[in-house]
This record gives C-alpha cells, sequence and structure tokens, in this order.
C-alpha cells in the first residue's frame, strides 16, 4: 500500500484543528500562561490586561483579543483571575495531561534536554533515552538508562508514548522518525536540521537551532 507522505508543521496543523485561534495568538498562549503562574507564585489575585501585555511584550488590546478567542473576559477595572485563566489555558492547551515522550540521540543536545526539569510543568514526561553508540548504551542520563536504538519501535509502541524528540545528527533523523511512527508516535519534536517526511496524522515541530542562529546573527550584523 502507498502511504501517503509529506512534510508537515506542527503549529499549521495545530490551527486547523484548532480553526477559530489564530496560530500568532496560539504562540503567545503559553506566554500568558507561564506570567500567570508567575504572577499567582507572587501573590497577585487578578492581573490586568495591560500588567499582562507588559509581561508578554504586546499591547493590552491584543491580549483582550486573543483571550476573546477563549471566550475569557477580564473584569474591567480588576483583570483577569490569574488562577483561574492560567488553568483554563493549561486545559486548552493540554498541559494538564502527562504526555510520556522519548528521547533518542544522547549527545550533547539530548542530554541537556533528558535532564530539563522544566518540561514537567507543560506535561512532558521524558520516559526514554535511546542511542546508536554502544559506548552510551548502559549508561545514565539523569534517571533512564540509556537504551540501544533498535528497541526504540518496540519500547514506543509497548508503552504507547505519542512524542518523540530528536537530537541526533540530520543524516539519521529520517530513519528514527520513520521508527518513531512505525511504533504510534503522534508528534515529533526535532532539533535535527532537517525537513522530516510523515504521514498524515503526525505532527513535526522543527526547531532549526542554526536557523534560528543565522536570524540573531544576521541581525546584530546590521
Ligand atoms: P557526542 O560527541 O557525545 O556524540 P554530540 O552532541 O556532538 O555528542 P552528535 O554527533 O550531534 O553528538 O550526535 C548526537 C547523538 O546522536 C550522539 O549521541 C550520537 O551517538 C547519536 N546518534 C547518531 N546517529 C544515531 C542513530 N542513527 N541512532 C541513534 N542515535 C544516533
Amino acid at each position: 500500500m502507498l502511504v501517503k507522505r509529506f512534510t508537515n508543521n506542527w503549529e499549521s496543523r495545530r490551527s486547523a484543528l484548532t480553526t477559530h485561534v489564530p496560530v500568532p495568538t496560539l504562540r503567545r498562549l503559553p506566554l500568558y500562561y507561564r506570567e500567570l503562574k508567575r504572577a499567582a507564585s507572587q501573590g497577585l489575585t487578578h492581573v490586568s490586561s495591560k500588567t499582562l501585555g507588559e509581561r508578554v511584550g504586546v499591547p493590552a488590546v491584543q491580549v483582550r483579543k486573543d483571550m476573546s478567542y477563549l471566550d475569557q473576559k477580564g473584569r474591567p477595572g480588576v483583570g483577569y483571575e490569574a488562577q483561574s485563566l492560567a488553568a483554563h489555558l493549561r486545559d486548552f492547551l493540554g498541559l494538564a495531561s502527562e504526555k510520556q515522550a522519548v528521547l533518542v540521540g544522547v549527545g550533547n543536545l539530548g542530554r541537556a534536554l533528558a535532564l530539563y526539569p522544566g518540561f514537567h510543568a507543560y506535561g512532558l514526561r521524558i520516559v526514554g533515552a535511546f542511542d546508536n553508540d554502544l559506548d552510551k548504551v548502559g549508561q545514565r542520563v539523569g534517571t533512564l538508562e540509556i537504551l540501544p536504538v533498535e528497541a526504540l519501535g518496540d519500547i514506543v509502541a509497548r508503552l504507547q508514548v505519542r512524542v518523540g524528540i530528536i537530537t541526533t545528527p540530520a543524516d539519521a533523523a529520517q530513519d528514527i522518525a520513520d521508527a518513531l511512527v512505525a511504533g504510534g508516535i503522534k508528534g515529533i519534536w526535532n532539533f535535527a536540521p532537517c525537513r522530516l517526511a510523515v504521514p498524515d496524522g503526525v505532527f513535526v515541530k522543527d526547531e532549526d537551532l542554526a536557523v534560528a542562529l543565522a536570524v540573531l546573527s544576521h541581525v546584530v550584523e546590521q
């Protein structure tokens, strides 16, 4: 059977799923969530659209427009209730439910991601780390034992993992994506500098650090 393959993009897919929320708004929602949580932890019960906008770097009118897509209204002169709006955003973004992930390629970047504690707040838990370097297999990264990449598809399928993180060099990434997809992965966070071909229904979020650096480099050269 011929499987339809194409490259895609997580944001545009997500936007298609939540058609009424524009992509730029979707990108700001996690920032609002973070700032609302920070405000609540600082003891603020309410946050105005002006304050929230200042913390995120957008005008108050933009905050109100973004929130209107979620049917969230602040009280005039009082603002948004920080805890409840944060909870609403957390549910909307799907951060409340834990998502298990595997990471493939335990080099410098992979190791840093595997050890980063901040993903937990966003519902992401890395449950497996894989590599093809036999010197690394059997070693530990944090609490995880590094497993041989040959076991990837099987373990992903057995644990019903839904997210795969690729931190290998580009030339290995497509084979790994194929193995992840065969195991039932639904979303790939791709740090390898290449475009991945995946079947319909699998979302890819590319994180090309070299491209980001090129943009930064261009700007600071002006
Ligand atoms: P190191 O020098 O420790 O390998 P690095 O960050 O310089 O770190 P990279 O060449 O970027 O290494 O590779 C990242 C990781 O991906 C390495 O741990 C490497 O062994 C692993 N890797 C490369 N090819 C594959 C593959 N086909 N399957 C699984 N892991 C792979």
